[in-house]
């Protein structure tokens, strides 16, 4: 078992890897598979021993090989984080009713990496792109109808709550409060999660908004209305959703409501 946890995780980083290319490529406008990469400062090309996730970042310390110029902590963290969350997938989804494992795995798998992108993005840009949200959508769509058909309309109802709450948020603040890729990526989180567990997904999102934003008003350093991208706590609170948010929804019921 823990030969195939460590498989799973292998797999995690290599994916991480890719999508540190897929938001390189996102911030440079080249297209998404292209050449072999290079180092962004001296522009020498990179070997394979280079590019193997984590073990090249720890063994060149964090540096080019060949311009010693250093290398972006980002690289490392999303591997890991990509291989962590692969490894909850199989912990957390391993007895589904209906749909076949392995279709399921690759689904969260791959939402899970449009999310990592939709993070490290926003937290850099401040910007949700269209390219990476929509093919997520459709796929999601299509998944839903195919595999979860009688969960077909509980996410479709999820997603247009969610994004309309945020759409208002957004009317509201006159667009200082959230962004419209906010409203698309609310849209996206309802159709991976449905209700109830969306709700919850948008409780924990707001919570971890106000604990990092409220000091740093406090402080000075931020106004109310400044740029502070909302994204990735929409992001983090779809990733804690997705592992706890039944057992937390069901223990919450039971203790008040039972
Ligand atoms: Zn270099």
């Amino acid at each position: 078992m823990i030969i195939f946890y460590l498989i799973i995780f292998i797999f995690g980083l290599a994916i991480g890897s890719f999508l540190n290319v897929v938001i390189f490529r996102l911030e440079t406008g080249d297209k998404i598979i292209n050449d072999r990469s290079k180092c962004l400062y001296c522009g020498h090309k990179l070997s394979w021993y280079d590019l193997v996730p984590v073990f090249s970042f720890l063994f060149l310390k964090g540096k080019c090989r060949y311009c010693r110029k250093k290398i972006s902590f980002q690289y490392p963290i999303i591997e890991i984080t990509t291989g962590l969350l692969f490894i909850l997938v199989c912990c957390y989804f391993p007895f589904v009713s209906s749909i076949p494992l392995l279709i399921e795995w690759l689904f969260l798998f791959y939402m899970l990496s449009v999310l990592i992108v939709v993070l490290s993005y926003d937290l850099k840009h401040f910007i949700i792109p269209d390219k990476i949200i929509f093919p997520a959508v459709i796929i999601a769509l299509i998944y839903n109808l195919i595999f979860a058909n009688l969960q077909f309309l509980n996410t479709l109802a999820a997603a247009l709550v969610g994004s309309l709450f945020l759409f208002s948020i957004l009317l509201l603040t006159k667009g200082k409060g959230m962004g419209g890729g906010d409203v698309k990526l609310a849209f996206l989180m309802g159709l991976i999660l449905g209700w109830p567990v969306l709700l919850f997904a948008m409780l924990i999102s707001f919570i971890l908004g106000s604990i990092y934003g409220i000091p740093l008003v406090i402080a000075g350093k931020k106004k109310m209305n400044s740029m502070v991208p909302f994204g990735p706590f929409l992001v983090m609170g779809t990733f804690i959703a997705l592992f706890w948010g039944n057992e937390i929804i069901n223990w919450y019921i039971q203790t008040f409501f039972v």
